[in-house]
């Protein structure tokens, strides 16, 4: 059997400038794919519009260039996909696995777990509803390739989850399936925070019969006050002036040995022989700000 190319990409949200624990993220799938003579695509996803910020996507493409994290090929973005994302969801249909919720937030406040309510009135009037998908009574397991072995059932976790919002916007799981399966991505590197979205995309690729990707989650880096060091915080935005020092620190973060070479050039080209999966650590260790 043919072994599958590397390829790997980051895939910012652009509702900010990047920060610090998102620039060790990229700068992980960047060596992890470059370390294996892989691809590494930038996508921008943009779908979720009243989160876009006018302007953060030139700052993240700045940020990233002046870390030297090149990217292969064109910059995708999710508002090209809207086609796939309709024809994924009309498969899903066919097979019968999609109903309508008409559930607000209120409604089901606090409660991790869809409770069913809509799943059998059988509504056949889908406009202005949210799309979910019948999840199945079983086990999702993968071998994660920084925390190890995960499994979930996701009749006991999160129950039917969203595929497309009541605004008719795709949800990010059945974005992001789309968008990976169509970049042809082979290796997932991201945030550990979103480690428990993974069964829920797993879920999705069994039902559209998509094949499986290697999944790595690092962990996310916190200011010393407990606020995750992402573009969702107030923390401010990494300072492109000292691109040597952010990487050392984040290369530093994620377990590996800090170069001492000055240049952003010879410490990539450092960083990415000397790449070790395994001594990225499983848990976030916390950072103070101040000092990155
Ligand atoms: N766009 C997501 C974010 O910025 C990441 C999606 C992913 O890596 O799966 O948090």
């Amino acid at each position: 059997m043919l072994k599958k190319r590397y390829v790997g990409r980051f895939a910012p949200t652009p509702s900010g400038p990047l920060h610090f624990g998102s620039l060790v993220t990229a700068l992980a799938s960047y060596l992890d794919a470059r370390s294996h003579g892989g691809d590494w695509h930038v996508r921008i996803d943009d779908l979720d519009s009243p989160r876009v910020v006018n302007g953060a996507e030139k700052r993240i493409f700045t940020s990233l260039e002046k870390h030297g994290l090149e990217w292969d090929g064109p910059i995708v973005r999710q508002s090209s996909h809207r086609d796939l994302y309709q024809s994924a969801l009309e498969n899903l249909d066919k097979q019968g696995l999609l109903f309508a919720c008409d559930c607000s937030r209120r409604k089901l406040a606090g409660r991790i777990k869809y409770p069913g309510t809509c799943r059998d009135l059988n509504r056949s009037n889908l406009a202005h509803s949210a799309l979910r998908v019948r999840v199945p009574d079983q086990p999702y397991e993968f071998n994660d390739l920084v925390q190890g072995i995960y499994t979930e059932n996701l009749t006991c976790t999160v129950g039917d989850f969203v595929v497309s919002r009541r605004d008719g916007i795709p949800s990010y799981q059945m974005a992001v399936v789309i968008d990976d399966d169509e970049q042809e991505v082979s290796h997932i590197m991201r945030g550990a925070d979103l480690m428990d979205n993974t069964a829920r995309q797993l879920c999705l690729r069994e039902k559209l019969n998509l094949s499986l990707p290697r999944y790595a989650h690092v962990p996310v880096f916190t200011h010393s006050s407990g606020v995750k060091l992402s573009k969702h915080s107030e923390a401010t935005a990494i300072d492109d002036r000292f691109p040597s020092q952010n990487l050392q620190t984040a290369l530093q973060l994620l377990g590996q040995p800090v170069p001492a070479e000055k240049t952003v050039d010879e410490l990539l080209a450092s960083a990415c022989a000397n790449w070790e999966r395994a001594m990225v650590p499983k848990t976030p260790s916390i950072i103070d700000f101040v000092s990155v």
